[in-house]
């Protein structure tokens, strides 16, 4: 079946007709099209930029439930999900047309007792890790995650858990194989290694200081800050009774991560969106973090364009163009204006088909 749309298309200012044929956008009239919509605002899929399908409360989640997990962010209006690090073979997710598209990045490469147990690759010694990263290299969509730190329990605090040497290594190796790293780092002491390495993206990032922003600024490093997820910092801290000093350290980041992100914004790095569902945040709030990036400086078109067509392109995925998969929402009124709108999509069409 073919539709007809008529819109505002962001990003821009233009109203105009498109149509809709074999999960395709077309600007070409095509003959026999269903009216979808005469008005409104058209938006390109939205982007879950860090989000684990496949990750439930307890852990590892079945297949099963990873699908409910992608239907929830789907409906949500994320239809594209670049998945930050799954324990399970979420491929078969990827046959189904009903669900967002998904960059896979492989499992989480940690060190024993250095990361949620179950989640990650563990490995014994540092110096697996390249072998490691050529591994998921393989295996992933072009993506490979790493821990870049978490509580060292002999230290009682954050601590990195690479030396320089083989992150370095490790990065390049990724690159050879044609993929990009991004690493996972709260503190500060595993930026200088992370970044000097060659890292192409940063989560979380609660450590970075100015003189690092601007480093990611000139060098093109994207950051991913999950602002909704560092909003369980507190929480975490409250329960770390035995490690006073790391439960400190995790309020500190807390409470400084709001000046961070302005900051990062400020210096013109890449920022995106991403909601980190899976564990301790639910799937299907990607437009909360949206909300969370204007909060933190930028302008609702800005924080929308994280959310969508800027992480669009810097995935490599169209936005709303002749040719492009017809991946798009449909909005009553201006999500520029209020981004509470993205709340209430009108229509959601995927890979050409309406869902929800
Ligand atoms: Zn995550």
């Amino acid at each position: 079946m073919s539709l007809r749309l008529r819109g505002v298309v962001l990003p821009g200012d233009e109203q105009r007709d498109l149509w809709i044929s074999d999960g395709k956008i077309s600007f070409e009239p095509v003959p026999g099209a269903e009216t979808l919509t005469q008005r409104g605002f058209l938006v390109p899929g939205l982007v879950d930029a860090h989000c684990h399908p496949g990750i439930g409360v307890h852990g590892p989640a079945s297949l099963e439930e990873a699908t409910e997990q992608a239907i929830q962010d789907r409906d949500a209006g994320t239809l594209l999900i670049r998945d930050c690090g799954v324990p399970i073979d979420i491929r078969p997710l990827q046959q189904r047309d009903d669900l967002p598209r998904i960059i896979r990045a492989g499992r989480h490469l940690a060190l024993t007792r250095r990361y949620v147990p179950g989640l990650g690759i563990e490995l014994d010694d540092p110096e697996q890790l390249p072998a490691a990263v050529a591994e998921q290299a393989a295996e992933g969509d072009g993506w490979v995650k790493l821990v870049g730190d978490w509580i060292d329990r002999g230290i009682g605090d954050l601590a990195p858990l690479w030396p320089d040497d083989v992150l370095a290594e490790a990065v390049a190796v990724a690159h050879k194989a044609g993929a990009k790293v991004t690493a996972h780092v709260f503190g500060e002491e595993a930026l200088p290694g992370l970044i000097n390495a060659g890292i192409d993206c940063l989560e979380h990032g609660t450590g970075l200081s100015d003189e690092q922003l601007d480093v990611l600024a000139r060098t093109g490093v994207a950051l991913v800050p999950t602002l909704i997820n560092i909003e369980n910092f507190p929480g975490i801290a409250e329960k770390a009774i035995k490690f006073p000093a790391y439960a400190a350290h995790m309020r500190a980041l807390h409470a400084g991560v709001g000046a961070m992100v302005s900051k990062a914004i400020e210096a013109g790095v890449a920022v995106y969106a991403g909601s980190d569902a899976g564990g301790m945040v639910e799937h299907g709030r990607l437009v909360e973090e949206t909300e969370a990036l204007h909060r933190a400086g930028m302008s609702r078109e800005q924080a929308l364009g994280a959310s969508s067509w800027t992480a669009r392109e810097w995935l490599g995925h169209d936005g709303i163009a002749h040719g492009a998969p017809a991946d798009l929402l449909v909005y009553d009124t201006d999500p520029r204006e209020d981004l509470g709108a993205l709340r209430h999509p009108a229509h959601i069409t995927l890979r050409g088909a309406v869902v929800s």
